[in-house]
């Protein structure tokens, strides 16, 4: 046993040693001693706050191997790469790996080598992990992302269920649970359901004094993110809501000379998606245009400003975009552009995309008719999945299609990859049998063959793209010609370019009548209720941006920030000297429309800066050159 003493000496040893950091932030520290005293553990701490250190340290100090889980592969990867350029070992198991790889990592954990081995949830129920685990020692379970085991949330996992079952199987373990996004519903939830024993809790505020907030209600977008971006040579993201969009934004950019803008989204290819994170990540000036689909496992700490060029879907979503910014600590920026038109919109897109129960119960029997799943039957098989096909069949609208396929996706019905990918190729036959086909498939397959190598052995990934310029032959024939051979039962092939489905759970018609189609009901209202919360906070003009945020997550009473849009507008005695100064210093260097004073002048009010512009035009300092752009007289 170690002193106390040495215990504290040891902790600051090894946040040197391995991470470089002289001080521990905040609560680190606290939670840290909790960990090491074998303690249940509950830690609510905002996005950026540093959870990651708070079992990270705590599993190289203690014996045997932490158990860290985490909702995302992507997460963990990144995890696990920034630990190991660290000197630290740690592993994660995912369903990439083959079983040699996978027994190499539980040898090393057994071994007391690995001190942090990552897993997702479902791999707690998989055999051959509930057996390797009773031979390795255990310090510690780690919840990551401890919110997505509450049911009504968005980011609801179904398998986080399966973390109580575990724990009761081991009940000497501690746990630690962290998140980032929880009311105090979600709270009691977590403990509940990961059986947290008189848990210590640490529960920081949510406020983040670093970021001032600004909503503006605005028609022109477009010029309004022009004009932001012309004076801000730093790094950035804005949000927008959808592919179209940041395609549209960004070349608007680029065409008005800022070369600093790309646009990022699910519809690009993983290379793509990871060279532009990549050269987004290592500058400070590169701002990515981009969906909600880029934001997870980012850890940059200079992002200077987000910007939301439509509303987030709900307050929730809205501050774990904008905690994105100013993770160092030092002054960021969050806006908001939006106008009524656009809300009413959205309230029309949210409202259409929401079935009823017998267009819910027609979607999903079409999908079981199509691929012929009856009754408790589960397929082994990929599906690929035609939007279109569905469309013509239901009727119904494509929105409502896909809310009901990312319903049974996230419910862990159904595995459905809108993603595109390589496609893959392989042969379903041995390769001497292929001369007694017809002989137009059997030169095809053979062209096959050659061009692509091991498919009489296992599935291959191609692209078509490569392969028409290899054979010189277009590529919708090859799809068409593959897909004949297909349906043949020749070859297996899947077209990356569409959606794929794999069915996950046995067709139960009971369930999805009852169960399934109540939880579906009760997430549209939740979802209808955080986009009215939404809204309330994006119209109103009347509290602190940031006491309504913090309002919304339970923190009763928070104080005023003095520096969102709402608080600016509220300063009655900026009006004055100082910025009539600073106007004029500004437009001796250059003469500037008020949108542009407003950047320079850090986003005082319009009419704040409107006003002084009129005094100084009457004092005859200013004048005006053009309707919009004022200079020195
Ligand atoms: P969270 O999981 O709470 O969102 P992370 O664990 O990803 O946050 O940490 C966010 C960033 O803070 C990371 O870049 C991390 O290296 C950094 N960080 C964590 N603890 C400290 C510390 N004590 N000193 C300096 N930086 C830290
Ligand atoms: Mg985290």
């Amino acid at each position: 046993m170690i002193s106390q003493q040495d215990l504290q000496e040891l902790k600051f040893k090894t946040l040197k040693h391995f991470w470089g950091y002289d001080n521990f932030r905040d609560s680190q520290e606290a939670i840290i001693d909790a960990v090491i005293n074998e303690k249940d553990t509950l830690v609510l701490l905002p996005t950026g706050a540093g959870k990651s250190l708070c079992y990270q340290l705590p599993a190289l100090l203690k014996e045997g191997t932490c158990l860290i889980i985490s909702p995302l592969l992507a997460l963990m990867k990144d995890q696990v790469n920034h630990l190991k350029s660290r000197g630290i070992e740690a592993e994660y198991l995912s369903s990439e790996l083959d079983e040699y790889d996978a027994e190499g990592i539980y040898d090393r954990c057994k071994d007391g080598l690995t001190k942090m081995l990552y897993i997702s949830p479902e791999r707690l129920t998989n055999k051959q992990f509930l057996q390797n685990i009773e031979e390795i020692q255990m310090s510690f379970i780690a919840v990551d992302e401890a919110h997505c085991i509450s049911e009504w949330g968005q980011d609801f996992r179904p398998s986080y269920q399966n973390i109580k079952d575990f724990r009761l199987n081991h009940p000497k373990i501690p746990c630690l649970a962290l998140t980032a996004t929880a009311t105090s519903k979600v709270l009691e939830e977590i403990k509940i359901k990961l059986e947290l024993k008189d848990p210590q809790v640490f529960q920081k505020s949510f406020r983040r004094e670093n970021i001032r907030i600004f909503t503006e209600e605005i028609s022109d977008k477009f010029q309004r993110v022009f004009d932001i971006l012309k004076f801000t040579n730093e790094s950035g993201i804005i949000y927008v809501r959808t592919r179209k969009e940041a395609e549209q934004l960004s070349e608007y950019l680029r065409k008005n000379k800022l070369n600093n803008v790309d646009f990022f989204h699910a519809g690009l290819t993983t290379k793509e998606k990871n060279t532009r994170q990549n050269i987004w990540n290592n500058s400070d000036n590169n701002v990515l245009i981009s969906t909600n689909a880029f934001g997870m496992g980012i850890d940059k700490d200079n992002v200077r400003f987000v910007i939301h060029y439509s509303p987030a879907p709900s307050i929730e979503n809205y501050y774990q975009e904008i905690g994105r910014s100013g993770r160092d600590g030092k002054e960021s920026f969050a806006f908001l552009l939006w106008n009524k038109q656009e809300i009413l919109n959205f309230d029309q897109i949210l409202k259409n995309q929401i079935p009823n129960k017998s267009e819910f119960l027609k979607i999903i029997n079409y999908l079981y008719s199509i691929f012929q799943v009856a009754e408790f039957e589960l397929p082994e098989k990929v599906f690929q999945l035609n939007s279109v096909g569905i469309q013509n069949f239901t009727k119904l609208s494509n929105a409502k299609i896909k809310n009901v396929l990312n319903f049974l996706h996230n419910q862990e019905i159904i595995y459905f990859n809108e993603n595109k990918s390589l496609s893959s190729l392989q042969l379903l036959m041995q390769a001497d049998e292929i001369d007694q086909l017809p002989q137009k498939d059997a030169y095809f397959i053979e062209l096959m063959l050659r061009t692509i190598s091991g498919i009489t052995t296992h599935k291959v990934m191609f692209s078509e793209q490569q392969v028409s310029s290899k054979i010189g032959v277009d590529i919708h024939l090859i799809k068409e010609r593959l897909k004949e051979l297909q349906q043949k039962g020749y070859v297996e092939y899947i077209d990356g370019a569409l959606s794929s489905i794999k069915f996950l759970k046995p067709r139960d018609e009971r369930v999805i009548n009852s169960a399934y189609w109540k939880l579906f009901e009760h997430i549209q209202k939740s979802k209808i209720q955080k986009w009215e919360e939404m809204k309330f906070y994006i119209e109103d003009h009347q509290y602190c941006k940031m006491k309504l945020i913090l309002a919304y997550f339970g923190e009763k009473n928070s104080k005023n920030c003095g520096q969102c849009s709402v608080c600016e507008k509220n300063k009655h005695s900026i009006f004055g000297k100082n910025i009539s100064d600073q106007i004029t210093n500004i437009l001796g260097k250059k003469p500037s429309t008020i949108e542009e004073l407003s950047i320079q002048l850090s986003y005082h009010s319009k009419e704040n800066i409107l006003e002084n512009l009129i005094f100084l035009l009457d004092s005859g300092k200013v004048k005006m050159l053009n309707f919009r752009t004022y200079a020195l007289a």
